[in-house]
C-alpha cells in the first residue's frame, strides 16, 4: 500500500479506469470464503504463464481522488558525442536513464533512487567520457527520458522516431535505479558476452565489485523502465543495476531522498559505464579475408580474452566431427604492440559461451600456452 492515496502512479491512464495497489492482506480478504488460496493461486500464475480467473463474488469499493492533465507537456533530453572514426561513427552506443519521477498532488517524491541516480550516473560517464583524452570511434548517444513513470513515453517516443538507424545501434545501455548497494549488476548481459566483457573486465581492473550478469528473459508482464521498449523494438539492451542493497529501498515514495542512497556505488557504476563504454566504442571491427594465391588468411580481431566463459574474438569457425588433425601456422603482423596478444586454434564443443573448450596459442612475446 502506498502511503498517501495515488492513482494511476506508473501506469498509462485509461479513462474511467482508476488504478490502485493493495497490500497482500487486502488480496488475503478478497480471497476468504472462495476455496482458492491467494498466495498458491499467484504462484501457479508465475510458474505456469496462464491465465486463471474466477469470480470472487466480492464487492469491493476502492476510492482515490485523481486529476488528468491531457495537456501536460515532458520531453526528453538528448546528448551526443560523434565517434572519431570516420567510418566507426556511423555505429552508436545509446545510453539512458529517465530524468522524471512518480509525483503525487500535494506530495512530493524526490525520486532520489527511482531515478536521479541513473541519470547522475549517465551525466557523470558524459563529462568523463567528453573529457577524455582517448576519444571513442564510435558515436555515444545519452537520453534522459522524459514521461517514464506515467507510460514510458520518452523511450516510445525515441524509438519511434528513427533519429538513429537501429541496425546502427551497437547496444542501449538502461539505468533505472543505480543507487543503493554493494555490488554491480547487468541484466541480459550474458546473453551479450562480447558487449559484457567490456564491463566485467572493467571491473576486474579497476573497480572490484561484485558483478554479477543474467540471460535475457521473455518479460510476460507490462513494460516498466524504458529499456523494456527498446527490448520490444529489437534493440540489444542491457539493464545495469546495483545489488546488494544497503538501504531501505523507498520505492515510488515520499522518502526516496538522497539519504536513500549510497553514493560509493553511484561513483562506481559511473565509473564502470565510462571504461566499459570507451572500451565497445573503441573496439575495432573485426574481419578475416581470406587470400586464394597465397592459401592464407589474414586476420584482424580485437577482445579482452578468449579463456572460459568469454570468447570475445572467434573469428574463423568451422563444425567438425570424427577423426581429424588439426594444424595452423600463424604470424603476427607488426612489431612492438601488445605482448599479450595471442593467435591460436580453441576447439570447444558448441559455440555457447560456456562450452567445454581446448585451446592452443601463442602469444606475442612467444609465450605458448596450452
Ligand atoms: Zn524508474
Amino acid at each position: 500500500m502506498y502511503v498517501s492515496k495515488i492513482a494511476n502512479p506508473n501506469t498509462s491512464f485509461l479513462k474511467g479506469f482508476v488504478y490502485a495497489h493493495v497490500g497482500d492482506s487486502v488480496a488475503i480478504d478478497f480471497f476468504a470464503g472462495t476455496g482458492h488460496q491467494y498466495v498458491e493461486t499467484r504462484n501457479n500464475i508465475a510458474k505456469l504463464v496462464q491465465p486463471n480467473s474466477f469470480a470472487l463474488n466480492k464487492k469491493v469499493q476502492i476510492s482515490a481522488s485523481t486529476s488528468y492533465f491531457p495537456d501536460s507537456r515532458s520531453c526528453n533530453v538528448v546528448g551526443i558525442i560523434e565517434g572519431s572514426d570516420p567510418k566507426l561513427k556511423e555505429e552508436a552506443i545509446i545510453l539512458g536513464a529517465h530524468l522524471d519521477a512518480v509525483g503525487s498532488p500535494g506530495t512530493l517524491f524526490p525520486g532520489a533512487l527511482d531515478n536521479a541516480s541513473g541519470s547522475v550516473d549517465i551525466l557523470a560517464a558524459a563529462r568523463a567520457l567528453a573529457a577524455s583524452p582517448v576519444k571513442p570511434a564510435r558515436t555515444i548517444i545519452f537520453i534522459f527520458f522524459g514521461g517514464e513513470e506515467c507510460g514510458l513515453y520518452g523511450s516510445k517516443t525515441f524509438v519511434e522516431s528513427h533519429l538513429w538507424p537501429k541496425e546502427k545501434v551497437v547496444c542501449m545501455i538502461n539505468l533505472d535505479m543505480v543507487g543503493n548497494g554493494t555490488g554491480l549488476s547487468m541484466a541480459n548481459g550474458k546473453t551479450f558476452p562480447t558487449i559484457l566483457t567490456h564491463f566485467s573486465d572493467v571491473n576486474e581492473k579497476y573497480i572490484h565489485r561484485n558483478f554479477t550478469a543474467t540471460e535475457a528473459r521473455v518479460n510476460y508482464g507490462r513494460p516498466r523502465t524504458d529499456g523494456a521498449i527498446f527490448e520490444k523494438a529489437g534493440y540489444k539492451v542491457i539493464h545495469l543495476y546495483t545489488s546488494g542493497t544497503v538501504k531501505t529501498v523507498y520505492y515510488h515514495h515520499p522518502l526516496d531522498t538522497t539519504d536513500a542512497l549510497t553514493p560509493e556505488i553511484m561513483e562506481d557504476a559511473a565509473k564502470l559505464l565510462y571504461l566499459g563504454v570507451l572500451g565497445l566504442a573503441n573496439e575495432k571491427s573485426d574481419s578475416a579475408n581470406y587470400s586464394e594465391p597465397a592459401q592464407t588468411y589474414r586476420i584482424s580481431a580485437s577482445g579482452s580474452n578468449i579463456w572460459f566463459g568469454s570468447d570475445s574474438f572467434s573469428l574463423l569457425s568451422k563444425r567438425m566431427s570424427g577423426d581429424f588433425i588439426l594444424q595452423t601456422r600463424v604470424r603476427f603482423i607488426g612489431q612492438g604492440h601488445e605482448l599479450h596478444r595471442k593467435t591460436g586454434l580453441m576447439i570447444r564443443s558448441s559455440a555457447a559461451s560456456n562450452s567445454p573448450v581446448v585451446a592452443c596459442t601463442i602469444h606475442g612475446d612467444g609465450l605458448t600456452s596450452l
